[in-house]
């Protein structure tokens, strides 16, 4: 094979394309990989997942020392200081580690890194930095970027996105949070714990829209509560640069007389768009659907032979796991092997403190197909985080009334992240409430929740 054909090439190395290639190599294909971008691994390990983990971290530590909660334990730390600039060096030295990983893993995996801009020519021909190549399949894992705002222009310093928002030089002193999802609560917990007053301005009457409605209130409370100050059904109409900050018109969603609240920094967060701008899309002869993505099929077919997509490009859940899974499944796919991702079981988590996260049906999609029993069980009455002192929050388990098999899983608990995992794991394997309810779990854990939660779906929990 000449050096510019390949078996599967892969557009964009985020964790769907990046996963994908690496299983191609590994099963036997020969794989390159395309990648604008001067590292590997995307949005996520780039400007988004691992970066706004290590500050959400970092911050935790502060906040911990800050508010006394050390000192609570008995663990005094005298003058407790904000270094932002080693807390800034600790996020990119995560990220430098991790992307460097996967250039070693691509090394490792004989996968050829094409560096440069994929477009295609024809169906089969992608031009990279004035280089022709062909495949016999391409993925497209060109995943997604923010949404814009109009009216609220990006400059990166008093109006930014997740990349700016990660990279103040400066606590602010007032940050407006457009957006009341997952990057404008993890983004604005992460300055409100280093300190500045944080506003969300949210255009529905509830932040995190898609999860359980009983999560979303309850999440509400414990952010108040935080200190975090809410406008729910409001719309932002324009922003005003003045001499100090920003000056941001908002209104009723539903219309009304308009307000304005002045911040030192506005963070978009509305939302996230697919990437295909400059892919070349008309000359494979590919299309995208109305909200910009690559429709595709079970085994992950555009409409085009040949031509495969994944992740955040493709309708779904914009989630890095979900990308990873199907950039394993893809490549199975084009090794002649089965791969399959579940797309009722994709567990997503917000990594506030507490965590929130959730896997399958929500109770109100539950509700809407079929007879339901529900099982709750508070933090509050879980041995462990009592002791912790993390009584925020509950486990909730949604079943099928006649079959008890769990339909979702939602919660909010100071490590529901890792907790989640074991609901995804249970219904995978089409658990009942009853066979959750019966597995013996480690004591004291707060996965003892998850247990009691099961229990309580019929009615008899132990400690509640
Ligand atoms: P991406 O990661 O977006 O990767 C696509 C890559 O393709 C990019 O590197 C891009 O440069 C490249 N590319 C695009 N077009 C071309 C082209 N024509 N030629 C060459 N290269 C191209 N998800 C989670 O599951 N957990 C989290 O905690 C989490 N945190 C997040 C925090 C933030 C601030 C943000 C913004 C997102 C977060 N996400 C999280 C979402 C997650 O980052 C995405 O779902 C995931 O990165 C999608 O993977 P992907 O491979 O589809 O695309
Ligand atoms: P999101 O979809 O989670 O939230 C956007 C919010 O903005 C919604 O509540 C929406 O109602 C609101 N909104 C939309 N237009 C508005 C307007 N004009 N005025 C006020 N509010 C408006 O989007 P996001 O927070 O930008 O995150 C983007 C994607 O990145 C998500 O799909 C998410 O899955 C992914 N992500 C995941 C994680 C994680 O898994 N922990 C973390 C960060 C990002």
């Amino acid at each position: 094979m000449a050096e510019t054909e390949f078996d599967v090439i892969v557009i964009g190395a985020g964790p769907g394309g990046y996963v994908a290639a690496i299983r191609a190599a590994q099963l036997g294909l020969k794989t390159a990989c395309v990648e604008s971008r001067e590292t590997l691994g995307g949005t996520c390990l780039n400007v988004g997942c691992i970066p706004s983990k290590a500050l959400l971290h970092a911050s935790e530590l502060f906040e911990e020392a800050n508010h006394g909660t050390l000192a609570k334990w008995g663990v005094k730390v005298g003058n407790v200081e904000l270094d932002l600039d080693a807390m800034h060096a600790g996020r990119k030295e995560a990220v430098g580690g991790l992307t460097k990983g996967i250039e070693f893993l691509f090394k490792k995996n004989k996968v050829t890194w094409l560096k440069g801009q994929g477009r295609f020519t024809a169906k089969d021909r992608l031009d990279v930095a004035g280089t022709e190549y062909s495949a016999k399949n391409f993925v497209i894992a060109t995943g997604s970027s923010v949404t814009p705002l109009p009216g609220v222009e990006i400059d990166q310093e008093r109006i930014v996105d997740s990349t700016g928002a990660l990279e103040l030089q400066k606590v602010p002193g007032h940050l407006v949070v457009i957006g009341g999802g997952v990057i404008g609560l993890e983004l604005g917990s992460v300055w409100k714990r280093l300190g500045a007053r944080v506003t969300v301005v949210e255009f529905l009457d509830q932040i995190l829209p898609g999860m359980d409605g009983e999560v979303r209130k309850e999440a509400n409370k414990i952010f108040k509560k935080q200190g975090f100050e809410f406008r729910l059904s409001t719309k932002v109409t324009g922003a005003e640069r003045t001499r100090d900050g920003i000056s941001l018109t908002v209104e009723p969603a539903a219309g009304g007389a308009a307000e304005t609240i002045e911040a030192d920094v506005v963070l978009v967060s509305i939302g996230r768009r697919p990437n295909t701008d400059g892919l070349g899309l008309e000359a494979a002869g590919l299309q995208v659907n109305k909200r910009g993505q690559i429709e595709v099929d079970h085994d992950f077919r555009t409409a085009v032979p040949g031509i495969y997509a994944i992740g955040d490009v493709t309708p779904g859940p914009m989630l890095a796991h979900k990308a990873e899974d199907e950039g394993v499944a893809v490549a199975e796919i084009l090794a002649g092997q089965v791969g399959i991702v579940n797309h009722d079981v994709i567990p997503s988590v917000v990594y506030t403190f507490p965590e929130i996260a959730g896997v399958g049906l929500t109770e109100e999609q539950a509700k809407e197909q079929g007879e339901i029993k529900v099982g709750k069980f508070p933090m509050m009455a879980n041995s462990r985080a009592k002791t912790n002192r993390e009584t925020d929050g509950f486990v909730k388990i949604v079943a099928d009334a006649r079959s008890d098999r769990v339909l979702g899983v939602w919660m909010i608990a100071s490590v529901a992240g890792t907790m989640i995992a074991q609901a995804a794991q249970a219904m995978e394997f089409g658990a009942t409430s009853e066979d959750i309810a019966y597995t013996c779990h480690a004591h004291p854990t707060h996965s003892e929740a998850v247990k009691e939660a099961a229990m309580a779906v019929t009615g008899k929990p132990i400690h509640f």
